[in-house]
């Protein structure tokens, strides 16, 4: 098997050339929104994908698809509410059943896994991702005849290891063993020994550095949404809600979501 000789093409100067294919899996909050900006600043063509799978978080949703809109990326909101009552071990499927955690200090939050981990929610969706973006690449090179090596591919995932640790399929090695799958699963891996891997520039980076990439990048964070809780304002209690005051805190800069909501006279 060809190895892969990662920024090589960098090197002898015919990046030009590369074909840079990205899926990105926008649920519509701050992380997966700074992480679309992210790889639309690498010169990725971006495939947005939303999945409403009947979270509470269906507000999420309907920011997902603005936030596409302001960065000019392709999106589809794809149905995947089946998922819903198999993966119903959780307060974000089912908070009816569970209470989503409130008021927790930020140790509290990092050391157990938490009632609102969805399980094998990332494994399901890179699956659906990478379904998705095998699909395109097979086009490129069987109907329209680009080469395989000169096709990057590239799914990326706003995951963090630092904020969420408790999230088993969060950590690196994750991402590594999938990487391997997607080589081995794939026709575009066996067959064509395309470039295709998971890649998620937010693994290592504190709240605060995702709220300055974010800001550095001018994604849309005005229409991103974290909250837990579907309402009409953020709750600003929930882990989500607390983690993401906590950035714009240490980074010194007010969210633009809460200044939108302000100048909207809603808070
Ligand atoms: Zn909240």
């Amino acid at each position: 098997m060809r190895r892969l000789e990662f920024g090589k093409e960098r090197i002898i100067g015919v990046s030009t050339m590369k074909r840079k294919i990205g899926v990105v899996l926008l649920s519509g909050g701050l992380d997966s929104t700074t992480t679309a900006a992210y790889a639309k600043s690498l010169g990725y063509e971006v495939h947005a994908l939303t999945f409403n799978y009947g979270q509470k978080l269906s507000k999420e949703v309907l920011c997902a698809k603005k936030v596409a809109e302001v960065l000019g990326i392709k999106h589809k909101i794809i149905d995947v509410s089946p998922f819903k009552d198999l993966a119903w071990y959780s307060a974000l499927t089912h908070p009816e059943l569970f209470k989503i955690p409130k008021e927790r200090n930020i140790e509290e939050i990092t050391k157990t896994i938490p009632v609102t981990y969805v399980p094998l929610r990332n494994t399901f969706f890179i699956t659906l991702a990478a379904a998705y973006l095998e699909s395109e690449i097979l086009r490129r090179i069987e109907v329209e005849g680009v080469k395989p090596e000169d096709i990057e591919a590239r799914i990326f995932i706003a995951a963090n290891a630092l904020d969420y640790s408790g999230y088993p399929d969060c950590r690196p090695e994750y991402f590594e063993k999938f990487n391997e799958l997607l080589r081995l699963a794939s026709k575009v891996g066996t067959q064509y020994n395309v470039d295709m891997k998971i890649e998620v520039p937010l693994l290592y980076k504190t709240k605060k550095e995702i709220v300055e990439l974010g800001i550095k990048l001018k994604a849309p964070l005005e229409w991103t949404w974290s909250c837990y809780e579907g309402g009409e304002v953020p709750c600003g209690k929930c882990d989500s809600c607390l983690l993401r005051a906590k950035g714009f805190r240490e980074a010194g800069i007010e969210d633009p979501l809460l200044v939108r909501l302000k100048r909207e006279g809603k808070l």
